[in-house]
């Protein structure tokens, strides 16, 4: 039976992506070696590197003035990172959801965190709105797309101070004006490529301004300046990543992919609103367009079991909500195809029928 991947992350990625990335373990353009077996250092790999950097550049139109970078320790590691590089005294962060909350418990041992608004009194169900960014923090941290609770930042804010963002669950669903950035990054397993590498973007000028000794690893210099090859980088999830990009530019680039993703969930949106056996749990004007969580109405709350058992019974997987939620979360990542999204809406439909009172 034919499986619908809606997994949170690691996550769908395009068949081709797959079925390419397998042919280069084998054989890596036909070079008789495999893409894991060879040196970091030689051609064959830089030339990997050099164009997953190139399609980071040409597809998000990168300014001059940014690093690509490809690191190990996944989007978690960026939460120390951060404030490691960035923080003096003072740091803030828009708390909305599990991970803004990780990465404000790392900055917490570099200085003074000013949480300048939370989602926590409604369990993140939304994005906070009118807060004060403090003109003297060193930088401002956001997570724009909060993969456990359904919610999304769709723009790019204007920031008085460096913007930071963790996009690990958005990056490439859209279009973004990294110019209006000092940092973007993001483990790549949600929509990028398999778990393993971590993406920053970086504009050079934020760097050097903090006076703690830093460790060699942790300095974003000695990445910039080694290219992402001061130590050995994670080459096969890297290679994985060029996939998804040669194919994410195939398919017309980040402009497609929105229209793509903002198509796949209004389907399943309304399907969730006109369902009496469903609801969303996000508020309307907060809803992600890549995880879109939803929970039984409180009427049938009894037959949350058996929506899974029968969505599983159908091919759907990777639907059961993240605990601190409950119900369910199908995650449409660019990868998803709308047969998928229809597919589950079908199951939905089907198990209405059979179980409305
Ligand atoms: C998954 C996720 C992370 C954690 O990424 P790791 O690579 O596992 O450290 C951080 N932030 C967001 C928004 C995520 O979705």
């Amino acid at each position: 039976m034919k499986k619908h991947n809606f997994s949170a992350g690691p996550s769908i990625l395009a068949k081709e992506v797959i079925e390419n990335t397998a042919r280069a373990v084998l054989d890596l353009n036909g070079i008789g070696l495999s893409v894991m077996e060879i040196s970091h250092r030689g051609k064959d790999f830089q030339a990997v590197i050099d164009e997953t950097v190139e399609l980071f550049r040409e597809l998000l139109d990168i300014p001059s003035n940014y690093h690509v970078l490809f690191l190990g320790g996944g989007a978690s590691l960026q939460f120390c990172m951060v404030p490691f590089n960035l923080m003096n005294k003072k740091a803030a962060y828009l708390e909305t959801g599990s991970w803004a909350k990780k990465a404000i418990k790392e900055a917490k041992g570099f200085g003074e965190v000013d949480v300048v608004a939370s989602s926590a009194d409604k369990n993140f169900n939304y994005i906070p709105k009118g807060f004060t960014i403090p003109q003297d923090a060193d930088y401002f941290h956001i997570t724009t797309n909060n993969t456990i609770f359904g919610t999304e930042i769709l723009e790019d804010y204007d920031s008085p101070v460096p913007l930071v963002a963790d996009m690990s669950s958005d990056m490439f669903s859209r279009p973004v004006d990294v110019s209006k950035y000092a940092i973007i990054y993001g483990g790549a397993q949600k929509n990028l490529g398999p778990a393993g590498v971590t993406f920053v973007i970086i504009r050079d000028d934020i760097l050097g301004k903090v006076d703690r000794h830093i460790p060699t690893m942790l300095d974003y210099r000695t990445h910039i300046e080694n290219g992402s090859m001061f130590n050995t980088p994670p080459c096969l999830p890297i290679y994985t990543c060029l996939e998804t990009l040669r194919w994410l530019k195939k398919l017309g680039g980040v402009e497609v992919m929105q229209k793509m993703n903002k198509e796949k969930a209004d389907l399943l949106y309304k399907e969730i609103e006109r369902n009496s056996l469903f609801r969303t749990t996000a508020e309307k004007d907060s809803r992600s367009l890549m995880n879109i969580c939803f929970v039984m109405e409180e009427a049938y709350q009894d037959l949350e079991k058996d929506f899974l058992t029968f969505a599983t019974s159908k091919g759907m997987t990777g639907i059961k909500g993240h605990r601190s939620v409950g119900g369910f979360r199908a995650s449409v990542y660019n990868a998803m195809p709308k047969e998928s999204v229809v597919a589950l809406i079908d199951t939905m439909q089907e198990f209405e029928k059979a179980n409305a009172r």
